[in-house]
């Protein structure tokens, strides 16, 4: 490809120069040729309007030895009429035949043949016509005695060898410059066409490059033109694909972990039922106290099951988008305590001491209640969950102007440091087996980042292992702008995205 667009460089530029070239020859030759006729004419009339030289013309023409006087006369004036014997001469014909009679050049048989202005000047008129295209120039003047008795017609005639000559120089010299021209203009092209190039050929081996899977290959720009832009959006390109591709690979390894995962969860508590229901089916004298057992752990293990899909699913329209929050202006405050309440009874019954401290005149927020007090169940859950018998739960909320916070701490048994960046990963648990016993699914803190997030809030989570976790929320304040308060299903674009 670069061989076929420098050949396609080098031929137009040369091809540019032949035209330039020649253009130049028929506009040099038309002027020269046009010169030499005008000044011609020109120099001509000057001549024949003198009139000393007519009149000492016609003085002659009376005499005996007319022609030999006319003759020296000619001579005289033979440097203004430029005469030059070569290509330009004077005759002196009968005025009555148009014979020669005699001339610059002494030698009859060179006498151009009678042309218009000399047949025109034997009538006697003085013939300066030219007739374009014309291989020669002349100009016929009749000049007759006195008396009228003898008359003769001076004759001036040109070849244009002169001006023939003059071009064929300019022509030979044009040929000389568009030979040089040639040679400069495609050494230029090629130097040229190499400087372009070079940045186009880098472009095409990194374009197969990244054909080929590699988009490490950058192109070294140093020009600032359009090449160089071209060739830094096309780095800019490589690069964002590169990063586009990444992410993808990571997404697509992400879902198949995902896929994985939940085979993996819903498999589980599956073959138990299975199991258990077997048994049932297959011993028709089991114990009403074991068969009612069996059909216990049963009951439990759809329950997960159906846990996993209903946390699925939310999760699955958090993804898409289509999850539809709530938006309503409601006490933070309230929305904990009524959690904490709720949750009161396991935390005692597990030997747990619960404490709430809320600052005074907590903002309220706006937003979906009910998901918010879900992800304040989540995480007091798992507080409980996770803190042995005699510990405690602190509930402290505190707000700046723009926003509020509530922290969950517990006494609990902490999350080693290696599982921390993992723990709002869905289906990721510390301890799998101590979390499914509890009827985790390892899906809660995944849904409620998502349901913070969609708050416009954060969740930070903090821990040492055997000393306990700390869950911060923090939400935006927005009750407070003068709107009406609890109302509903009011959508709010901030609470939704
Ligand atoms: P799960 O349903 O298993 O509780 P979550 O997504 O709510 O799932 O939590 C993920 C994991 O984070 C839990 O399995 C647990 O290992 C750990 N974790 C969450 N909260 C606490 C806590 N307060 N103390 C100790 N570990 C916790």
């Amino acid at each position: 490809m670069s061989v076929s667009l420098r050949s396609k460089l080098v031929f137009i530029m040369v091809l540019l120069i032949i035209l330039l070239m020649t253009v130049v020859l028929v506009f040099l030759t038309r002027g020269v040729s046009d010169f030499y006729t005008d000044e011609f004419y020109r120099r001509m009339e000057t001549v024949f309007s003198d009139r000393d030289m007519m009149d000492a013309l016609r003085e002659a023409a009376g005499e005996p030895d007319a022609v030999d006087r006319m003759r020296r006369i000619l001579d005289v004036y033979a440097g203004l009429l430029g005469i030059d014997i070569g290509t330009r001469n004077y005759y002196i014909l009968d005025g009555v035949t148009g014979a020669f009679l005699a001339g610059s050049d002494s030698d009859a048989a060179r006498t151009p043949a009678a042309t218009r202005n000399v047949l025109k000047a034997l009538t006697g008129e003085t013939a300066f016509g030219s007739g374009a295209g014309r291989q020669y120039m002349d100009v016929a003047v009749p000049v007759a005695a006195a008396d009228g008795r003898t008359s003769f017609v001076v004759y001036i005639y040109d070849n244009r060898q002169t001006a023939k000559n003059q071009s064929a120089e300019m022509f030979q010299l044009i040929l000389e410059a568009v030979a040089v021209g040639f040679v400069i203009s495609a050494a230029i092209s090629l130097i040229l066409s190499k400087a372009l190039l070079q940045p186009i050929q880098g472009m095409t081996k990194a374009a197969e490059a990244m054909a080929g899977g590699d988009f490490s290959r950058e192109i070294i720009v140093e020009s600032n033109d359009e090449i160089g832009t071209l060739a830094r959006t096309f780095n800019m390109m490589a690069s964002q694909i590169e990063s586009t591709l990444a992410e993808l690979k990571k997404a697509e390894r992400l879902r198949r972990e995902f896929v994985a995962n939940v085979s993996h969860e819903l498999r589980t508590p599956l073959t138990g039922i299975r199991t258990y229901a077997e048994t049932l089916a297959e011993n028709s004298d089991i114990p009403p106290e074991t068969a009612s057992e069996f059909l216990r752990v049963i009951l439990n293990e759809s329950d997960r099951m159906a846990n996993i899909v209903r946390d699925l699913l939310e999760l699955s329209r958090f993804d898409a988008g289509s999850m539809e929050l709530k938006s309503e202006k409601f006490s933070i405050e309230r929305s904990i305590r009524d959690v904490c309440t709720a949750i009161a009874l396991d935390a005692r019954k597990r030997g747990l001491d619960m404490n709430i401290e809320m600052e005074e005149g907590l903002p309220t927020v706006r937003g979906d209640r009910a998901r918010i007090e879900q992800v304040f169940m989540n995480i007091l859950t798992n507080a409980v969950k996770y803190t042995p018998p005699g510990g405690r739960v602190d509930i402290t909320g505190g707000g700046s102007g723009d926003s509020v916070r509530i922290r969950i701490s517990d006494t609990g048994i902490g999350i080693p440091p290696e599982d921390m960046p993992h723990v709002f990963d869905r289906f990721y648990r510390v301890d799998k087996a101590r979390s499914r016993e509890s009827g985790g699914t390892g899906l809660g803190l995944s849904i409620a980042r998502e349901i913070i997030g969609r708050h416009g809030g954060r969740i930070d989570i903090d821990s040492s292992p055997g000393e306990g976790t700390s869950v911060t929320i923090t939400l935006p304040a927005g009750g407070d702008d003068g709107d009406d308060g609890d109302d509903g299903g009011e959508s709010d674009e901030r609470a939704r995205h």
